[in-house]
């Protein structure tokens, strides 16, 4: 039996930047920008043409409900155009969406079907060639927009410094771990996007500038998250990338296998932020900054804990130190503690999503029922 051991101390370090980091981020970027007036010159007569891309894989029991509300926006029917882009569907998505365009013939929408199923991206790319707006916003089937989102988005980009604009998230139906996460969670991406730009948009709703994606070469199709990385392209390109605090949706949480589900999107996340991490460019200063610490988070964070972990459990095992355990012990009762409990998952998270990202990088994926 021993006091403590070297390896306590190693742990201890380790878990104090682990857990340091990004508590110090979270409540300097709070207490910094969150309350901070929008440096943005908001044009009202600025009424672009708009064109929604809606993605469809086998959202046969979905995309009507999708299209309704879609239809229900405040935003001038004159000036918005749908595209449904369906990549080979099995579960008849195309048959639905032809019904429901005969049934609206107020509505100016088009299905463009895919004879073969290359992923999300690929799929937006092909869209992208037939989009007549000025403005493109991409929405998944699966979440629900309020009726003045697109009025909502469009204000924003009508500063000329804003070239991508996206939503804060909530989840449809009740889920504890899903909104104790979103809540730190939209707290951030609201702060980074008012210090400068946030590197993490969502699909549920992703505005862009038609002219900045045609410049960055459209989507990106060999990583996943479509959405984090356009913003982040367009961010880096020197036109603001932002999710303001109004700008709500609801988003359908998987029925079964959550952990899969987050995991998938960790992986994407993770693959998003290796490329960042590897492109060398010019940028806002404070953007600068924000990027360097979600890389910090999302690649190499997460692992010191492990390693922490590791530590302690070999130093209780092997030198039986009184330190390591009672740090071993005191980190699970801590799990009682919600907060504490949603941020290790995540940690958990986005480790497994390392390891599967070296098995298969999930550009198609498989439909979870929601
Ligand atoms: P999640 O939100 O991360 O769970 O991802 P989803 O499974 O909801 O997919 C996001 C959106 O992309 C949904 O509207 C899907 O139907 C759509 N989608 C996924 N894969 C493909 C694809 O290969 N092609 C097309 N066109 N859409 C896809
Ligand atoms: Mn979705």
């Amino acid at each position: 039996m021993r006091l403590y051991t070297v390896l306590d101390i190693v742990a201890l370090i380790l878990a104090l930047i682990h857990f340091g980091i990004p508590l110090t981020y979270y409540f300097y970027l709070k207490n910094k920008y969150l309350n901070k007036p929008w440096n943005i010159k908001i044009n009202p007569n600025y009424k672009p043409k708009v064109t929604i891309i809606v993605p469809t894989y086998n959202e046969a029991k979905l995309i009507w409900k999708k299209l309704d509300n879609l239809a229900e926006q405040t935003y001038p029917k004159n000036l918005t155009e749908i595209i449904v882009i369906d990549s080979a569907s099995t579960d008849r998505t195309p048959e639905i969406v032809k019904k429901w365009i005969e049934q609206h013939p107020n509505i100016n929408i088009k299905l463009i079907q895919e004879p073969e199923r290359k992923g999300k991206a690929h799929a937006l790319n092909h869209a992208l060639q037939h989009a007549t707006g000025e403005i493109v916003v991409i929405t998944d089937v699966d979440c629900w927009w309020p009726k003045n989102a697109l009025q909502e988005a469009v204000k924003w980009l009508s500063d000329p410094t804003i070239g991508a604009v996206s939503c804060i998230k909530k989840p449809a139906t009740p889920h504890t771990t899903e909104e104790t996460y979103r809540k730190y969670y939209n707290t951030l991406r609201i702060a980074e996007s008012k210090a400068y730009s946030t590197p993490i948009f969502h699909g549920e709703l992703a505005a862009y500038k038609k002219t900045l994606l045609q410049k960055i070469g459209g989507f990106p199709t060999n990583i996943g998250a479509d959405d984090s990385h356009t913003a982040a392209k367009i961010a880096l390109t020197e036109h603001r990338a932002i999710i303001p605090e109004n700008l709500e949706v609801k988003e359908l949480i998987p029925k079964k296998n959550y952990p899969l589900w987050r995991i998938r999107r960790a992986q994407h996340l993770i693959q998003h932020f290796t490329k960042i991490a590897n492109t060398r460019s010019k940028t806002n200063s404070s953007y600068r900054k924000v990027l360097a610490l979600e890389i910090f988070l999302h690649l190499i964070n997460p692992w010191l804990l492990v390693i922490a972990s590791l530590l302690l459990l070999a130093s209780s095992l092997v030198f039986h130190s009184l330190l390591a355990i009672s740090i071993l012990i005191l980190g699970v009762i801590l799990l009682m503690l919600r907060e504490y409990r949603v941020w290790v998952i995540k940690q958990i998270i986005l480790i497994l999503a390392a390891l599967r990202n070296t098995q298969a990088k999930e550009i198609t994926w498989k439909k979870q029922a929601k």
